[in-house]
């Protein structure tokens, strides 16, 4: 840890939420909620209503309703581009506030956050102009007296589910589009996270959205995003975050409606170096691909995969790059790293730590846990001698671990690269093209 944490930015007071329905922020139907810590600081942030099955039927139901009435499916693609227009440039006029908060919930950089939140800004510009050109095709080349026309139609309600490593960016790579599309949103954000997700729903309402396009119902996976898989009036369900959650989403779709699904599950993203390659250059990209966002990525580069006469040479050059990451106070403008989002995700990456040791990799650089009198902090760590049998080589330890392996030929890389359930993300380090 490279600085102490810094009290005098955290809220005085704890920001309540509701859910939201119909263009405002309500209580839930239990009337109760629960507080969200910083896991920074451990002091109470926010209090985020505990939606039941009810509130998610409400929403639903207020989301199908705007859908079919055709408030904003039945709005030019111009009409719907200025909404999107007003909500980007309302996101960029709020930025600090949400950046503010969403670093309070995940415990990451605020300049990162600020970051993302200035491309979720843009993300709304560019699905403005796409709301304007969402078009079909037409064939003549069916016979003299037939003509065929394909036009693009909104699949309808979509329930959005997203987690708690990225909640804001995550959100806005889809909610533009899917608006800018015609359809209706119900938004489940992670439960340790919500607040930026409730922000956005006020700020397109104030961006002139209709009542009922977007709505917003908060608790818990199990109970909350089980109910708007399983309900019936849902069209589409958008999802991010663990393979495990994802296969019970394809389940719950297949029992009910057969909803149209996107899932976006998890990596075990390699990062292959050649010896010919620029290595001060490869190892920046290997340390920020592992450190970024403290390792909780979906494209994470958690595996390390380096041609063997340069392995020595390069894994020095990595760890020389790891000490001088800033690990730190999140609401620091120069903290690099902050702290780890959950507990359970805390325990999972300590946990992985112990096992790369037991199964006999050599840990050649970093602690793990960074012990601090308050918050969950863990820096990065190096395994070395990493066999593709170990759990280190094969898991999804979603923090800032890196396995690494070595490899004679290029054909070995790509074999390395492949050996594994996911398919996420790659890269490769290399000046030969061919
Ligand atoms: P989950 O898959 O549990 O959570 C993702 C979202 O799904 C959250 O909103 C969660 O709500 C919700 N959810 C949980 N259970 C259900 C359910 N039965 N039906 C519908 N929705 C549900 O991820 P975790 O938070 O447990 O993260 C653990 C692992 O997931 C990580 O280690 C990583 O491997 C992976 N992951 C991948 C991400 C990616 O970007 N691809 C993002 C996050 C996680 P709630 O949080 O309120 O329980």
């Amino acid at each position: 840890m490279q600085q102490t944490l810094d009290f005098s930015n955290v809220p005085s007071s704890v920001r309540q939420f509701g859910i939201y329905l119909d263009g405002e922020m309500k209580p839930s139907q239990s009337g109760k909620f629960t507080v969200r810590y910083s896991p920074a600081h451990d002091c109470p942030v926010t209090e985020i209503a505990c939606a039941g099955i009810d509130d998610v039927d409400l929403a639903v139901a207020s989301a199908r309703k705007s859908f079919d009435n055709k408030v904003w499916s039945g709005k030019s693609g111009a009409e719907r581009a200025g909404v999107l227009l007003k909500a980007a440039a309302l996101i960029r006029e709020r930025q600090s506030e949400i950046a503010y908060w969403e670093t309070l919930e995940t415990g990451k950089p605020i300049s990162q956050t600020n970051g993302e939140v200035s491309g979720c800004a843009d993300m709304f510009e560019y699905a403005s102009g796409l709301s304007r050109t969402i078009n079909g095709e037409s064939y003549n080349n069916l016979g003299e007296q037939l003509f065929g026309v394909v036009t693009r139609e909104p699949v309808g309600v979509v329930g959005l589910i997203t987690p708690w490593n990225f909640p804001f960016l995550i959100l806005c790579e889809r909610v533009p589009y899917i608006l800018a599309a015609g359809c209706t949103i119900v938004a489940k954000p992670s439960e340790y996270t919500s607040a930026t997700t409730l922000i956005l729903a006020e700020i397109l309402t104030s961006a002139g959205l209709p009542n009922g396009v977007m709505n917003v119902v908060t608790g818990t996976g199990p109970v909350v995003g089980q109910a708007l898989c399983e309900n019936r009036n849902v069209d589409m369900i958008s999802f991010t975050g663990s393979t495990a959650v994802g296969k019970n989403v394809i389940c719950a779709s297949g029992e009910t409606n057969f909803k149209k699904l996107g899932l976006e599950l998890g990596g075990k993203n390699p990062q292959s170096v050649f010896s010919d390659a620029n290595l001060h250059d490869a190892a920046d990209g290997v340390a920020f691909g592992m450190c970024f966002n403290t390792g909780q990525c979906c494209v994470s580069g958690s595996r390390l995969l380096v041609e063997r006469d340069v392995m020595g040479k390069f894994t020095e050059l990595l760890k020389e790059k790891l000490g001088k990451v800033i690990v730190g106070d999140p609401l620091n403008p120069s903290t690099q790293m902050g702290a780890i989002t959950t507990d359970a995700q805390n325990t999972t990456i300590l946990s992985y730590i112990e096992k790369g040791e037991a199964e006999g990799a050599v840990m050649s650089f970093g602690c793990g846990e960074i012990k601090t009198k308050n918050g969950q902090f863990v820096g990065p760590v190096v395994f070395e001698n990493v066999h593709p049998s170990m759990s280190i080589f094969r898991d999804e330890i979603f923090g800032p671990v890196i396995s690494v392996t070595p490899f004679d030929t290029a054909e070995e890389a790509i074999m390395l690269a492949n050996d594994t359930d996911y398919g996420l993300s790659a890269s490769v380090w290399s000046k030969n093209v061919d």
